[in-house]
């Protein structure tokens, strides 16, 4: 007896063991991953099955790399108020009314860029050889006040941030002209940060010629805003100081800054570009109208704008394209939104973004009948995703989204503080749901504002990429059961 016992003992242990086992609940690791209850009321499988239609066409269409290639090739550079930036006004009208949809020029004031022959070089520098004179690339930018005729020779003062100027004084800087050399941290770019290196160093583009000239400065250099190659000045947007405003080629202000460590550099300035007074350019509205609810409105947009170094093909004639591309792909397909998917190719974002001013006033009364708004503007690399102003509850919703776009590898949303894009700000300030597509943008500020923002940098594949992406979530938000959670 006592020996059958024992032995039964264990037994018993076991299988009472196994049954305190199966009443337990799965681990947490080990739980399905689970839609949330709000995104699947808000997108049916009919919808869902559209928004996978629309991937699949748009990874065979060359509908955007061909409209990318007329308005860059045949129409060229478009500075607002240029008879090419009016000629892509046109013409990008002209091929939305060819897929139905319901087009206006609204009128926007626009500064012209009127660019003049803008030339540098260094007259003294420590270690000159008799007769030598070292030439200095740079291009004015917008907001340049020009040069006297004959041009303006002066010292430089290099700095390497606000705080330094501020603290040279104005007794040091006053007379001088003044080098911001401050780096674009390109490894932040190639870890996937492109756009946060950009805005650490794009302050000294748009702010330092009022910096400058506050301390009393003659003219104001800084370096590049982008990645340091191919000796590649970037252009772009300057406060009007009432100074003149360049920005180097990197390689031509590590010189500058080189051989200042060593002594006096005094620099001639040739910068006869300036900006001409206010005439008028527009946005192309189109509307695809909404079957069931015309008077909702969710935005896909780029700017038609562009610098005149290059042809505008990655700032941003890529983000006019992908989003005409989303009115041509529904078309195709013969779908049909519920709400309106408005298409804008917004004019003037490089010089002060008096589209997207214009827009938001005109519409002030129907904010709250926009229902999101979507622009592209960091070019046609691989995107990964969008980056969103929205709400959490918003994000849990768009998970449909998400897997329509996890095939190309850009599911991600991340979710912003500020408008992920300029145009739609004035919109996303009163609280329409903001999104940009997301490219990895690993060359975008290599070629950014530079005579290289050339159709070649735009690689067909990944330009299809960025186009479903467009198309999946303007449809997507079109077509939800509601509006996006808030
Ligand atoms: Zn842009």
């Amino acid at each position: 007896m006592r020996q059958t016992l024992a032995l039964l003992f264990p037994l018993f242990l076991i299988a009472s063991v196994c049954s305190a086992q199966q009443k337990l609940p799965p681990p947490a690791w080990a739980k399905m991953p689970q839609e949330a209850e709000s995104a699947r009321r808000a997108f049916s499988p009919q919808l869902r099955s559209e928004l996978a239609q629309i991937r699949e066409a748009a990874m065979q269409d060359d509908y955007a790399y061909e409209e990318l290639e007329h308005i860059t090739d045949s129409i060229g550079p478009r500075t607002q108020g240029s008879a090419q930036a009016d000629a892509a006004v046109y013409y990008v009208a002209d091929e939305l009314r060819k897929l139905g949809l319901d087009v206006h020029l609204q009128p926007v004031p626009v500064r012209q860029f009127l660019r003049g022959k803008d030339a540098a070089e260094l007259v003294e520098y420590p270690g000159q050889v008799a007769g030598a004179k070292q030439k200095i690339v740079l291009t004015a930018l917008y907001g340049n006040a020009p040069t006297p005729e004959g041009g303006l020779t002066g010292d430089v003062v290099v700095v390497h941030s606000f705080d330094q100027l501020k603290a040279l004084g104005r007794k040091k800087v006053a007379g001088k002209i003044v080098l911001f050399e401050v780096r674009f941290d390109s490894r932040q770019a190639m870890a996937g940060h492109s756009g946060d290196a950009y805005e650490d160093a794009v302050e000294y583009r748009d702010m330092g010629a009022q910096a400058a000239a506050d301390a009393g400065a003659i003219a104001c250099l800084v370096r590049s805003a982008g990645d340091g190659a191919y000796r590649l000045p970037h252009t772009g947007w300057s406060t009007d100081a009432n100074i003149p405003a360049a920005a180097l080629a990197a390689e031509d202000a590590d010189l500058i800054a080189r051989l200042a460590e060593k002594g006096a550099v005094k620099i001639h300035l040739s910068l006869p570009t300036r900006v001409g007074p206010e005439i008028q350019s527009y946005n192309v509205i189109a509307d695809l109208k909404g079957s069931e609810h015309p008077e909702q409105v969710v935005i896909v947009s780029g700017h038609l704008d562009s610098w005149d170094l290059g042809t505008g093909a990655i700032d941003d004639g890529a983000g006019v394209v992908v989003a005409m591309e989303t009115a041509e792909l529904i078309h195709k397909l013969n779908l049909h939104p519920k709400r309106t998917i408005r298409v804008i190719a917004w004019m003037n974002e490089e010089a002060g973004a008096t589209g997207a001013a214009t827009y938001a006033k005109e519409q002030a009364g129907e904010v709250t009948n926009h229902y999101a708004a979507v622009e592209s503007d960091e070019g046609a690399e691989h995107p990964l995703g969008f980056k969103a102003k929205i709400s959490a509850a918003g994000q849990h919703e768009l998970s449909p989204v998400q897997d329509a776009l996890r095939s190309i590898g850009a599911n991600l949303i991340q979710l912003v503080p500020d408008s992920p894009a300029t145009d739609i700000e004035p919109l996303a300030d009163k609280g329409v749901p903001a999104f940009a597509v997301w490219q990895d943008a690993l060359k975008y500020f290599t070629y950014h504002h530079t005579p290289a923002d050339t159709l070649d940098k735009v690689v067909p594949e990944e330009l299809r990429e960025n186009a479903a992406c467009i198309a999946v979530l303007g449809y997507a938000l079109a077509n939800m059961e509601g509006p996006l959670a808030k």
